[in-house]
C-alpha cells in the first residue's frame, strides 16, 4: 500500500477527477492525502482520502510537512500554468520538497500516466 498525495488547482480539478476516475480500480487500496477542495471533489471516487486544509490556507504546506516526514510515496499535482495563484510561494515550496526528498511527482496527465504504472506494480 502506497500513500499518494493529490492536488489540483481550480482549472485542473475536473482533469484530475477524470484521471482518478479512469484509474480508480488501480488506485483504490492505497492511502490518499489531498488539499481540502481537491480532496472533497475526489472523495466521491476515493472515499478514504484524507483532506488537509485548502491549498491557499496552508494545505500545500501540510503536504510538504508530510513529505519531510517520509509519509508521502507519490505526489500527483495538476497545477495550473495559466493562472497566477495567491499561494504561489507555497506551491513552489511543495514542489521543492518533492524534489528534495526525491518523491516521484507528476504535474500533468502524461506524467501521471507514467506514474500510475509503477504505483500499480
Ligand atoms: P485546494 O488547493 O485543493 O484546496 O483547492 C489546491 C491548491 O491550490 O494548492
Amino acid at each position: 500500500m502506497k500513500t499518494i498525495a493529490l492536488v489540483a488547482h481550480d482549472a485542473k480539478k475536473a482533469d484530475l477527477l477524470k484521471w482518478v476516475s479512469e484509474h480508480a480500480e488501480k488506485l483504490l487500496g492505497n492511502d490518499f492525502y489531498a488539499t481540502g477542495t481537491t480532496g472533497k471533489i475526489l472523495s466521491e471516487v476515493l472515499p478514504n482520502i484524507k483532506c488537509l486544509k485548502s491549498g491557499p490556507l496552508g494545505g500545500d504546506q501540510q503536504l510538504g510537512a508530510l513529505i519531510t516526514e517520509g509519509k508521502i510515496d507519490y505526489l500527483i499535482f495538476f497545477w495550473d500554468p495559466m493562472t497566477s495563484q495567491p499561494h504561489d510561494v507555497d506551491v513552489k515550496a511543495l514542489l521543492r520538497l518533492s524534489v528534495l526528498y526525491d518523491v516521484p511527482t507528476a504535474c500533468n496527465r502524461a506524467s501521471a500516466e507514467c506514474l500510475i504504472k509503477s504505483i500499480s506494480q
